[in-house]
């Protein structure tokens, strides 16, 4: 009888591993355990190779077991890939109205919403931000300036290019 056989890991149940997939989509990055509580072990990619392996093994070795996690990367390194949140999408795509009940110069406004939102990231970031969001909100100081679904398109996409191109706050 191979003593190996006893050491290589078995599956998670499918409950258990519906739990791994739900902290996994919450981006959580602490992954325990269902069983027993222990911190998944990242084992290595298992197909693919380095930077752009697709495929990678969660392992709890207390229990032996294990569940594949598949295009994961971004997911398991978020320092190294920060991705903008549904909370940061929301809040661009409220800019325009939220904008246009402030009242003050234009550029105070802007830093305004944007400390409002995003005060963990550094003046420097922030003022970088508010530039780019100068230029696509002052145009709704017009009177009759409308707050199309276009305007709050580019306010998402300037706070998603923002927020992706830069580590996270500390
Ligand atoms: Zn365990």
């Amino acid at each position: 009888m191979d003593l190996e056989d006893g050491v290589s890991p078995l599956p998670f149940s499918a409950e258990e591993a519906d739990a791994i997939w739900e902290r996994l989509r919450r981006r959580d990055s602490s992954l325990f355990c269902p069983r027993c509580g222990t911190i998944l072990e990242t084992v290595a990619p298992i197909a693919g190779g380095g930077s752009m392996a697709l495929i990678w093994e969660l392992r709890c070795k207390p229990c032996n077991r294990a569940m594949i996690a598949g295009q994961l990367l971004d997911q398991l390194l978020p320092r190294a890939a920060p991705r903008a949140s549904e909370q940061d999408r929301a809040a661009a795509r409220w800019m325009p109205e939220e904008y246009l009940r402030l009242s003050g110069p234009a550029v105070q406004r802007v830093m305004d919403l944007i400390d409002r939102h995003w005060l963990s990231y550094t003046e420097h970031d922030r003022r970088e931000l508010a530039q780019v969001l100068l230029m696509a909100l002052s145009g709704l100081d017009r009177p009759d300036a409308p707050i199309g679904p276009e305007l709050k398109d580019i306010c998402e996409r300037l706070v998603v290019n923002w927020i992706e191109k830069r580590r996270s706050p500390s």
